[in-house]
């Protein structure tokens, strides 16, 4: 499990530790020698001068989104997408090694002209969720039409993840109609399963990838946003780079008792008797703990909050109780900082006069990082507490390692947001879902989850839902950040083992 390393240079300043325990936080406000005054965000340079033909962007993905390539069940529409492909993107094709890999799938090697250099990679996924039928007419442009109006481009994969996938595209055929030669290699893994698990995609390049002895210097994957309005206090755009993802794991608790007629029921029923355990588990969340990305995002972000919430941070760990408290009182909050518990399926009985023999739940937890699926088990067992109950792991992947907010990728995405979105705060955050980064953990100690999308709090019902929909305006600043992304890998990193390198500011 990955340790969070310390903030350095780029990071935000080291919290002091106060020495007398149990001073008051409103006290160290009032003496607030030690809250953290110089910001961790980059100054931004001059302003990009890129052409970007918005008009092109919006019509390739328009086109994208009018295939409905829904997860491991429409390989047609996943044809027509790789065959659209090479027309939408000539010089790609030109150039590029592009190798149809696993299910759905495509792995694209743009050779970098120094092989000493370490390569990196773009992540992003091209099939999609379904439309949940009957909802269709929820949508203001049918989800598979790939409508251009109003400024937007809508449809199912606009946001996830289409756009991201297109606007990659976009920024190396644009940056190869300029003649650019990369000194350093660049793959673009596009998944053809994400939303089902990923392991035939994304699974299947890394697979490739590492057996062909690839390390990479960091990968770029979906998982947060450019947030508007979405962190309490803050006014100002907040692009929150995800460095970590949580885990997984599915438990199935089981009751067994002997059947019988329900006219001479025991005193527990199976289904009783699992009820009880339900509660008890329920009773009992996980341990909640600031460490790792929660603490991360509170030191980045402490330099623009108010004097309150800066000086708890720097008061930090006497203040930890107090900070926790905060984010245990919502749910979207409180997932950041604890394995979370939902109690998902039940099952018990046939009848309504037999006794059932056994009762079943289905458990789902989410890991946080720095705990394993191993230790939330034996939580389980623990707040259960009955010998004779079952509990079994239907399924479990571990929470990934955190990736280093001072690695060579996490500054380059800093850099280019500061020249791309310079009104942008640019924190780490913990992605709560998924994403296909979690097959690279073997690749790379710099996994990041970021796409310059820009979203409100009525967009995020959008993602998997319906009226998805990016705008042009944003589309074009997507792929003037990915090309800044590439610009300013090319000029880092001179050693090939990704370690630092010149896009270090002074
Ligand atoms: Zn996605």
């Amino acid at each position: 499990m990955g340790a969070p390393r310390p903030p350095a240079r780029q990071g935000p300043p080291e919290p002091r530790r106060a020495s007398v325990q149990g001073i008051a936080v409103t006290v160290l406000a009032m003496l607030c020698t030690a809250c953290p005054t110089s910001s961790p965000q980059r100054q931004a340079p001059s302003p990009l001068a890129v052409e970007v033909d918005a008009q092109r962007i919006a019509r390739h993905l328009s086109e994208a989104i009018r295939q409905p390539t829904i997860s491991l069940d429409n390989p047609e529409a996943f044809e027509a997408l790789r065959a659209w492909l090479p027309r939408a993107y000539p010089r790609i094709y030109a150039t590029l090694e592009v190798e149809e890999i696993g299910r759905d799938s495509l792995l694209m090697h743009w050779r970098g002209s120094d092989p000493e250099r370490s390569p990196y990679a773009f992540l992003a996924h091209l099939d999609v969720v379904p439309v949940e039928a009957g909802s269709e007419a929820l949508w203001e442009h049918p989800p598979f039409s790939g409508a251009v109006a109003a400024g937007y481009v809508w449809g199912r994969g606009a946001i996830d993840d289409k756009g991201p996938a297109i606007a990659m595209l976009e920024a190396i055929e644009s940056l190869l109609e300029a003649g650019y030669v990369p000194p350093r290699s660049l793959y673009l893994a596009l998944g053809g399963d994400e939303e089902v698990g990923g392991k035939q995609g994304a699974g299947a390049i890394a697979g490739a990838l590492e057996s062909r002895g690839v390390r990479l210097g960091f990968t770029l994957d979906e998982g947060m946003v450019i947030a508007n309005g979405l962190v309490p206090d803050i006014d100002a755009p907040v692009a929150v780079i995800g460095v970590a993802e949580k885990g997984y794991m599915n438990l199935r608790v089981t009751a067994f008792q002997a059947g019988g007629h329900s006219s001479v029921p025991p005193a527990h029923t199976a289904a009783g008797r699992l009820a009880g355990a339900l509660v008890r588990l329920e009773a009992q969340p996980l341990p909640a703990s600031l460490e790792g990305p929660p603490l991360l995002s509170l030191q980045f972000l402490a330099p623009h909050m108010g004097i309150l919430a800066r000086a708890s941070i720097a008061a930090y760990p006497l203040s930890r109780r107090l900070l926790l408290a905060r984010y245990l009182g919502e749910p979207a909050m409180a997932a950041q900082v604890r394995t979370t518990t939902a109690i998902t399926m039940l099952e018990a009985g046939i009848r309504p006069n037999v006794l059932p023999a056994s009762a079943s739940a289905v458990v789902n937890f989410r890991i946080r990082p720095g705990e394993s699926a191993d230790e939330v088990v034996a939580h389980v067992r623990d707040a259960v507490n009955d010998p004779e109950i079952s509990i079994e792991v239907l399924r479990a992947s571990e929470a990934s390692p955190v990736s280093p907010v001072d690695g060579e990728g996490f500054r380059i995405v800093q850099r280019a947001l500061a020249e791309v979105v310079p009104e942008a705060l640019v924190i780490p955050g913990l992605v709560l879902g998924g994403t296909d980064s979690r097959h690279y953990v073997q690749l790379t100690d710099g996994a990041y989850r970021f796409a310059p999308m820009r979203l409100g709090g009525s967009d995020v019902t959008r993602i998997h839902g319906s009226n998805e929909r990016i705008s042009i305006a944003n589309l074009v600043e997507m792929v003037r950040f990915y090309r800044r992304v590439i610009q300013l890998a090319d000029a880092s990193a001179p050693s090939s083992d990704g370690a630092e390198g010149k896009t270090e500011g002074p």
